[in-house]
């Protein structure tokens, strides 16, 4: 009886083990834009990772702003280049700074939603994420006017759950190019980023950056000395709707 006991309470420690490796794996996989079902999502144009063109054009976007110790500074890098990006700005910030979004907005730059509070393992829930992006989309829209039709989930998270919502919502899911994502965020050399993205370049990118969180100022420098490079490579920095628009030109 002992043995049979003891014997249970392993087999439920290794189900136990199990279902928490099969959590964390799942969890990881699925809040990197990763999803067995993201082909045919990407088919029907609910979920976004690169645009199909010939035309020597990218899609900058800055994540987590805005944030008024790199936002101004990004900007004004933009317009010295002229180049048109897309802002995937949290509900929070915006709200606390929502000067930032009129000026992204004056710049003439694309806005979409990136939730309001970025906590990407709530995100499981469904009815959390619904709120969470119905909650910034408010914000955003009574600030700047326009509701945006883009959306980045925070950690690139997918669900069935969450597309299904934003085929009711009329949002369509943005996350980026896999070989475009240089961690920006926790880079510490300018010019190893700078040549990351210089090399990396391929028409119809959707480049992910970080206007939002500490020390941008590495971010920063490597666009500076990017923007002029790619320039002269022939390249434009356009808005993923601009970027959409041009799918198979
Ligand atoms: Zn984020």
């Amino acid at each position: 009886m002992i043995r049979i006991i003891v014997i249970l309470r392993r087999n439920s420690v290794a189900i136990f083990l199990f279902a928490c490796c099969f959590f964390a794996i799942t969890s990881v996989v699925y809040t990197h834009g990763f999803h067995p079902d993201l082909e045919q999502w990407q088919k029907r144009g609910l979920v976004v990772t690169s645009v199909d063109t010939k035309q020597k054009v990218v899609a900058l976007t800055f994540d987590d702003g805005p944030n008024p110790d790199a936002t101004t500074e990004v900007l004004d890098l933009l317009q010295k280049y002229e180049a048109r990006v897309t802002f995937f700005v949290l509900g929070m910030h915006a709200e606390k700074y929502p000067e930032l979004i009129k000026s992204i907005q004056y710049h003439g730059h694309e806005i979409g939603s990136h939730g309001y509070t970025h906590n990407v393992r709530q995100y499981n829930n469904p009815q959390f994420a619904r709120s969470d992006v119905q909650r910034s989309l408010q914000v955003i829209t009574s600030i700047s006017g326009i509701r945006p039709h883009l959306l980045r989930p925070p950690g690139g998270f997918l669900s069935r759950q969450l597309v299904s919502y934003c085929i009711d919502e009329q949002l369509t899911i943005v996350i980026w190019n896999w070989d475009a994502d240089y961690k920006d965020w926790k880079a510490v050399d300018s010019c190893l980023l700078a040549k990351q993205i210089i090399t990396g370049v391929e028409p119809g990118q959707i480049i992910l950056l970080h206007d939002g969180g500490e020390n941008r100022q590495v971010m920063i420098n490597a666009l500076s000395l990017a923007l002029p490079t790619l320039s002269r490579m022939g390249y434009r920095f356009v808005t993923v709707s601009e970027l959409l628009a041009l799918k198979n030109q």
